[in-house]
């Protein structure tokens, strides 16, 4: 022990009314010190840090796109396109801010390779950036997540290992981490904190670029959770303007966030996992904070790819499934108003494009396979779209 270390117990309560020593009082001889860092670990985390900074600042903001919808005169309808980030989901906002998280706090150097637990977006957007930084990455994902995904994942120079179950990515890669010696990113935990919700950030954007509309302030943000990091920021934004817009997150069928947030049960877990990839939880994520959401939907897994269909075709390009289920939750919060008699915007996200679910979601052969049968939604979607007849 350190000669310059006492418990109270040594000291005893007199000793804690003295004042404490002051810098320039006579130190006594034999302080202990550590070394200090070296000097090229600092200089790899300013370049790093420098390179994440250019890349942010390089990229053109992602568009907000309106829908022209006559039938629901009165109601205005934006979505936020993330598939347009390099690589090519919302997942690119976070990833960046997770490496930058772990370089500022210390915790990556020069060649540690990089682990991260994922469906499939969050590592593709972690190998890009691993990649620009030099670093090792390894994905650990659910067997059966895309092939499209795997495929990018290991364009960027990243290795991806299978688990079965979705409950299994957490503990195999904490575990791969430590085997490698490398930093388990784990943006369940992280992606929440890692992102700046004051400014910088996706809920800044959309707000910003509302101004000019005939409605600058929305009704409703429409966000579904996978981490629950998105929404975070989106509601905790929200309480810092000062804002009347309300959240909405919409939940997938085999997904535990709803349930959670009827019985306020942080503790739920299920053994099943979600079917419309990125989002949908078998467990209640830290990310996810219930506390800054107005209002859930639990949206029907049919509907949301019904919902995803519709909105490609009206696009004339494919969108993913977790934009179907965002989508859906848009258009019944449009009935809600339509039957109210309220006019405003709502606004939501495109989270990444169809085309990495060619062979899934937009195959028709594989949806009856799933046993998915989505005509009668889609049918009921079109329907509001064209004709305002609340879902
Ligand atoms: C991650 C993800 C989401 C959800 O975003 P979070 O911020 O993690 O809640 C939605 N859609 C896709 C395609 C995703 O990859």
């Amino acid at each position: 022990m350190s000669s310059m270390m006492t418990s109270p117990a040594e000291t005893g309560p007199v000793a804690t009314k003295q004042p404490p020593p002051m810098a320039g009082c006579a130190v006594p001889a034999g302080i202990d010190a550590t070394p200090l860092p070296d000097a090229a670990r600092c200089g790899w985390a300013r370049r790093a840090v420098g390179l994440l900074q250019a890349e942010a600042e390089q990229a053109p903001d992602t568009p907000l796109l309106k829908l022209d919808l006559p039938a629901l005169d009165g109601i205005d309808v934006y979505l936020k396109d993330e598939s347009a980030h390099p690589t090519g989901s919302l997942k690119h906002r976070v990833a960046r801010s997770l490496l930058l998280f772990a370089i500022c706090n210390g915790r990556i150097g020069e060649g540690t390779p990089v682990i991260e637990a994922s469906s499939g977006s969050t590592a593709v957007s972690e190998a890009y950036f691993a990649r620009l930084l030099g670093l090792p990455f390894h994905a650990v994902m659910p067997r059966g997540t895309s092939a499209e995904k795997v495929a990018s994942i290991e364009f960027h120079g990243g290795r991806c290992h299978f688990v079965d179950g979705p409950q299994a990515i957490y503990a195999e890669a904490a575990g791969l981490a430590s085997r490698l010696g490398g930093v388990y990113l784990d943006q369940f935990t992280y992606a929440e904190r890692a992102t700046d919700w004051r400014a910088g950030n996706i809920a800044e954007a959309i707000f910003d670029r509302m101004r000019g509309e005939r409605h600058p302030v929305p009704e409703w943000i429409v966000m579904s959770a996978g981490t629950g990091g998105t929404a975070a920021t989106i509601g905790r934004h929200i309480r810092y303007r000062g804002l009347p817009t309300r959240l909405c997150v919409p939940d997938a069928e085999h997904s535990v966030f709803y349930d959670s947030f009827v019985r306020r049960d942080a503790a739920l877990t299920s053994g099943r996992g979600s079917r419309i990839e990125g989002i949908g939880r078998p467990r209640v994520e830290p990310s996810f904070i219930p506390e800054v959401v107005d209002q859930m939907i639990k949206v029907p897994d049919a509907a949301s790819l019904a919902a995803m269909r519709v909105l490609s075709r009206r696009l004339g390009r494919k969108v993913g499934g977790s934009t179907g289920t965002n989508f859906f939750g848009l258009c019944w919060l449009a009935g809600r108003m339509r039957e109210a008699g309220r006019g405003g915007s709502l606004v939501t996200l495109i989270c990444d494009s169809g085309e990495r679910y060619r062979n899934t979601y937009h195959d028709d052969a594989w949806m009856r396979q799933a046993g998915f049968d989505t005509a009668g939604h889609e049918a009921a979607i079109e329907a509001f779209l064209d004709g305002g007849t609340p879902l």
